[in-house]
C-alpha cells in the first residue's frame, strides 16, 4: 500500500469508484481507493439498477443526465460490459395534479436537455401491452431511461480508474482520520497509514461512522427498501421468443412503485410509508452483502395496485424479495461537495439513487477537487444545505418521510410536516394567533401567509381522486389546526390572501418575522481588507452605511450575497439568506486569514429580525423611539442602533419588498416585547403581518435576484445583471480577473424581467425553471415568477440569450405545457426609481 496519495477515496461502492475514475480521468492518477470488503459489497450489489432521469432538482437532473451519457460509453472504453439497457421509462398519471406535475417537469427537462415525451393511454398500451390503462389520464416517457448492472458498472469504472494509474485496496478498513501538522490528512487503516492532500468519503451506509472519525454529523441514515422479483411469466417469455422489445420501466407514481422485466419475470419496487430507518448506528463490522428480513405486509397495498395495473404480476410466484439499506437524507437528494468546516474533506454520501447518480456525482466532485470549483451549480446537493440541527433524531423522522415521499406529488409549495416545528422564533405563537400558515426553511418555522380567523380548506379544495398516494395538503398540519393550505401547480386557495397582504404592505404597513436570516459579525484589524478582497462591490464607506455585496466564485459566478452594515471602526455586520447559513459560513470560515487579524462570529440565533414595511412604517416606529427617523436623519441604506421602547435594536433601512421600511435586528430575547410594541403602535395605521409568499411576490416586482435562481456559480455576476454591485475598478477581489475574461469571451446569458400574458386564475404563474422560447426554439429559462399585485401583471424573471434580452423583445414561456407570450420589460416594473424605498 502506498504511504502517500493525492486523494484517498474511502468506499468501493459505485459512488466511490466513480469518484476515483473521474479523478484519474482528470489526470490525478496518484489517487487510491480503500474498501473494507469487496467492491460493491455495501448497497451497490443488490440495487435494481434503474436509471431514472426524472428529478425536479436542477443539480440532480444534471448529474443524472451526465451519468446515462457516460454509461453508454463505458463498455467501449474499458472493454467491460455494463449491461446497459435503454428500454425507456413510462410514468403514469392518474390525477390532474399528477399530469400538472409531469408537464411542469417536462419544462424543467427541456431546460436540462433531457428528452421527455407525453403519451396518451393508448400509446402506453402499445408499449406496455400487459398493462391495463384504465383510469390513466396520460403519461410521460423518458426514451433514454433504462437500467444497468450495478456490479458490472462498478467494475468498468474501476478498470477505467486503474488503467489511468489509480490504485484500489480491497479488504482494507479505514479506522481513523487525523490531521497532520502539514495540513495533510492521515488515513489510518488496518493495513497501514496513507497520507493524503484530500479525502473523499463515499461510504454509503457507514456515512455516520465515517463522520465520527472526523467529528462530523453527516445527515445520512438509511431506510429499508424492498423489491420483489417474480418467476418468469409465459407472456413475457413469449414476447422474448418473438424478439419483441422489452416493455421498459413502468412507474405508477400515484401508487408509488416501479416495475420492469427481469429474466422473463417482473421486478416490483414500492416506496411505501412506514419503511423504517436502519443502521442508525451504522452497520456491524461484519456487514457485507447484507439484506434484511422481507416484510411483504408493509408493501401489500402496492402489490395490490400493481396487480390491478399489470395483472400478469399476480399470475406468477415470487422468486425473491430483496430488502436492503438505501441511504437517505432529509430531502432525499444526495450529499456531494466539501465537508463543512474541514479543508479538503469531501463528501459523496447519502445516495438513494446512487447507481443513477454515481457517474455525475463522481464527475462534479472530481472537478471540484481538481479545479477548485464544480461546473454545475451544486446547491441542491451541497452538504452544507443542512445545518447542525440535522442530528440523529431529526434524521430518523425526516429520512423516513423522504423515503415515503419519493413518488408523492412534488408540489412546488409543498411543506412536509416531519420534525416540525423545530426552530421557532419567540414570536411564533403570536404569529400563529394572527393566522400564520407556516413553512419551514433550514429547520426554522416561517410564516408563509396569513389565513383569516376560522378559515379552513373547503371539502372541494380537499377532494382528491381515489389513488394510493392521496394528498394535496398535510393530513395533520404541524400547528394542529384544520388544513388551510392547498398545494397546487396552479394559483391556489391562498393566492388572494397573499394578494391582500401585498396590497396592505404597499398601502399601509406590514410586519414580517425574518428571524431565520443568517447573521455574522466580522471585526478586527484585518476585517476590512479581508472582506474587501472577498466581495465584488465596494464596502459601505462610512460607519452607519449599509450595502449589498456579492461573494463571487473564483470563476466569476455568484456564490453568496450579503447585506453589510458598517457598524463601527473595523466592524461589520453581515446578513445572508437563512437557508444558506452553513454554506456561506463555511466559505467565510475557510477563506479567513489565519493570522488572527479577523474575528468572525456566527450570531444567527442571538438576534431576531422583525421587518416593518410600508408607507406608514416610519410613523409606527417613530412612536417607539426618540431617534429621529426622518429621511434626512435616517436615509435609505443606513443603519443605527436605536431604542425601541425599552429595548434596543440595530435598525437597517433596507427591505426586500421595495417599500419604505426598517429591518429591526434585536436581541432575540426581546423579540416579543418589540413585537407587542410594534403591533400596539401600529394599530391606528392598521398594521398587519405578512409572510414569505407576499415578500417574494413583492420582490419580483422589483426584479430582485436570488442565489440559486438568477445568481449562481453558472452565471457570470454580470450576466445576472449585477453591474451596479460589481466594481471592477476597486482593486483585486476573488473572481475579478475571471469575470473580466468571461466578459471578454462573451456572455451567453442575460438577466431579464418579463410580463407574461394569458395567465388565468385556474392557471399558473411562472415558478422558475420553465423554458423560454423564441420562434419555437429554447433560448433561456425562467428563474422565478408570480403575480405582481402592485403592477397588476403576471411577471417572470429569467436568463435568456443576450441578443434576445432587449426591452420590448417578444418571447414565449411554456407554463404547464402551454406557451404564453412574454415581453421583456425594464427592470423593476414597480417603482423603478426606488422612490418608495428612499421615501
Ligand atoms: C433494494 C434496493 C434497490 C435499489 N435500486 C436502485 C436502483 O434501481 N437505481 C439506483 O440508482 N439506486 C438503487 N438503489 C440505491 C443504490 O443501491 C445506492 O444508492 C448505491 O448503491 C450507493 O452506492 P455507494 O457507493 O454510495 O454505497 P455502497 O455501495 O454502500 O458503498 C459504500 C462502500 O463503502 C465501504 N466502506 C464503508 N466504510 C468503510 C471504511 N471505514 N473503510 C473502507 N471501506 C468502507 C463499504 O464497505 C461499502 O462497500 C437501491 C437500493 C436498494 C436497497
Amino acid at each position: 500500500m502506498k504511504s502517500h496519495a493525492r486523494v484517498v477515496v474511502i468506499g468501493g461502492g459505485v459512488v466511490g469508484v466513480s469518484t476515483l475514475y473521474h479523478l484519474a480521468k482528470k489526470g490525478w492518477s496518484d489517487c487510491v481507493l480503500i474498501e473494507r470488503r469487496e467492491l460493491t459489497s455495501g448497497s451497490t450489489w443488490h440495487a435494481a439498477g434503474l436509471l431514472p432521469l426524472f428529478n425536479l432538482s436542477y443539480s440532480v437532473g444534471q448529474i443524472h443526465k451526465y451519468s446515462v451519457a457516460l454509461y453508454k460509453t463505458l463498455e467501449a472504453e474499458t472493454g467491460q460490459p455494463v449491461g446497459l439497457k435503454q428500454v425507456s421509462n413510462i410514468r403514469l398519471a392518474r390525477t390532474p395534479d399528477r399530469m400538472d406535475e409531469f408537464l411542469y417537469y417536462k419544462g424543467i427537462a427541456e431546460t436540462l436537455g433531457v428528452k421527455v415525451n407525453v403519451l396518451t393511454p393508448a400509446q402506453v398500451k402499445e408499449i406496455w401491452p400487459l398493462a391495463n390503462v384504465e383510469g390513466i389520464l396520460g403519461a410521460i416517457q423518458h426514451p433514454d431511461d433504462g437500467y444497468i448492472q450495478p456490479a458490472d458498472l462498478t467494475q468498468a469504472l474501476a478498470k477505467g480508474a486503474r488503467t489511468r494509474g489509480a490504485e484500489i485496496y480491497r479488504h482494507t478498513t479505514v479506522t481513523g482520520i487525523s490531521r497532520a501538522k502539514s495540513g495533510e490528512w492521515q488515513v489510518a487503516t488496518d493495513k497501514g497509514m496513507v497520507t493524503a492532500q484530500h479525502v473523499v468519503c463515499a461510504t454509503g451506509n457507514f456515512a455516520r461512522a465515517t463522520g465520527r472519525m472526523l467529528g462530523l454529523d453527516i445527515p445520512v441514515i438509511p431506510v429499508e427498501h424492498q423489491y420483489v422479483v417474480t418467476e418468469p411469466h409465459p407472456a413475457i417469455v413469449e414476447r422474448q421468443k418473438k424478439g419483441l422489445p422489452e416493455m421498459g420501466v413502468l412507474r405508477e407514481s400515484d401508487s408509488s412503485w416501479y416495475m420492469r422485466e427481469e429474466n422473463g419475470g417482473l421486478i416490483l419496487g414500492p416506496y411505501e410509508p412506514g419503511a423504517p430507518c436502519c443502521y442508525v448506528d451504522g452497520p456491524s463490522e461484519a456487514s457485507e452483502y447484507e439484506l434484511f428480513q422481507e416484510d411483504l405486509e408493509r408493501i401489500a397495498p402496492h402489490i395490490e395496485t400493481a396487480i390491478a395495473r399489470v395483472p400478469a404480476f399476480g399470475e406468477v410466484g415470487i422468486r425473491q424479495v430483496y430488502n436492503g439499506a438505501i441511504c437517505y437524507t432529509p430531502d432525499g437528494s444526495p450529499i456531494i461537495g466539501p465537508a463543512p468546516d474541514l479543508q479538503n474533506i469531501w463528501l459523496n454520501e447519502g445516495h438513494s439513487f446512487g447507481i443513477t447518480a454515481a457517474g455525475g456525482a463522481g464527475w462534479q466532485l472530481a472537478e471540484w477537487i481538481v479545479e477548485g470549483e464544480s461546473s454545475v451549480d451544486m446547491l441542491g446537493v451541497d452538504p452544507r444545505r443542512f445545518g447542525p440541527y440535522a442530528g440523529r433524531g431529526y434524521l430518523r423522522e425526516k429520512n423516513e418521510e423522504a423515503y415515503a415521499n419519493v413518488f408523492t406529488m412534488h408540489y412546488p409549495d409543498e411543506e412536509r410536516v416531519a420534525a416540525r416545528p423545530l426552530k421557532q422564533a419567540p414570536c411564533y405563537d403570536r404569529m400563529a394567533k394572527l393566522g400564520a400558515v407556516f413553512g419551514s426553511v433550514y429547520g426554522w418555522e416561517r410564516p408563509g401567509w396569513f389565513a383569516p380567523e376560522g378559515y379552513e380548506l373547503s371539502a372541494a379544495d380537499k377532494a382528491y381522486p381515489d389513488v394510493l398516494l392521496n394528498h394535496n395538503h398535510p393530513a395533520q398540519p404541524v400547528d394542529g389546526k384544520p388544513p388551510r393550505e392547498k398545494w397546487s401547480f396552479r394559483r391556489s386557495n391562498y393566492f388572494k390572501f397573499v394578494g391582500d397582504e401585498c396590497k396592505h404592505v404597499s398601502n399601509a404597513v406590514g410586519l414580517q418575522d425574518m428571524t431565520p436570516f443568517a447573521k455574522y459579525e466580522v471585526s478586527g484589524p484585518g476585517a476590512e481588507a479581508w472582506l474587501d478582497g472577498l466581495v465584488a462591490n465596494k464596502l459601505p464607506a462610512r460607519i452607519g452605511r449599509v450595502g449589498l455585496v456579492h461573494m463571487l466564485s473564483k470563476n466569476g459566478g455568484v456564490r453568496a450575497e450579503f447585506t453589510v452594515f458598517r457598524e463601527g471602526p473595523g466592524q461589520f455586520y453581515l446578513v445572508g439568506p437563512g437557508a444558506l447559513e452553513r454554506h456561506d459560513w463555511d466559505y467565510l470560515l475557510k477563506s479567513r486569514p489565519r493570522n488572527g487579524s479577523v474575528d468572525l462570529q456566527k450570531i444567527t440565533t442571538q438576534l431576531g429580525v422583525l421587518v416593518l414595511a410600508g408607507p406608514r412604517s416610519r410613523e409606527v416606529l417613530q412612536k417607539l423611539t426618540d431617534t429621529d427617523l426622518s429621511n434626512k436623519a435616517f436615509p435609505w441604506l443606513t443603519g443605527q442602533t436605536i431604542s425601541v421602547g425599552a429595548a434596543t435594536a440595530k435598525v437597517l433601512r433596507v427591505n426586500y419588498v421595495g417599500e419604505l421600511g426598517f429591518e429591526l435586528h434585536h436581541p432575540i430575547e426581546m423579540q416579543n416585547y418589540i413585537f407587542d410594541k410594534l403591533m400596539a403602535a401600529g394599530k391606528v395605521a392598521g398594521i398587519r403581518p405578512y409572510g414569505i409568499k407576499a415578500m417574494i411576490a413583492l420582490s419580483i416586482e422589483k426584479s430582485y435576484r436570488l442565489i440559486g435562481r438568477e445568481m449562481s456559480i453558472e452565471y457570470a455576476a454580470l450576466e445576472s445583471g449585477l453591474n451596479r454591485f460589481v466594481n471592477l475598478n476597486k482593486g483585486q477581489f476573488v473572481g475579478r480577473d475571471a469575470l473580466v475574461a468571461w466578459q471578454q469571451n462573451g456572455f451567453s446569458n442575460r438577466f431579464v424581467t418579463m410580463e407574461v400574458d394569458g395567465v388565468t386564475d385556474d392557471g399558473s404563474d411562472v415558478r422558475g425553471s420553465e423554458p423560454i422560447l423564441y420562434k419555437g426554439r429554447m433560448i433561456g429559462r425562467a428563474t422565478n415568477g408570480g403575480y405582481g399585485w402592485r403592477v397588476g401583471k403576471s411577471l417572470a424573471l429569467g436568463m435568456v440569450r443576450p441578443d434576445l434580452g432587449d426591452v420590448g423583445q417578444e418571447l414565449d414561456i411554456t407554463i404547464l405545457g402551454k406557451n404564453h407570450r412574454a415581453v421583456v420589460v425594464p427592470e423593476s416594473p414597480f417603482d423603478p426609481d426606488n422612490v418608495r424605498l428612499r421615501g
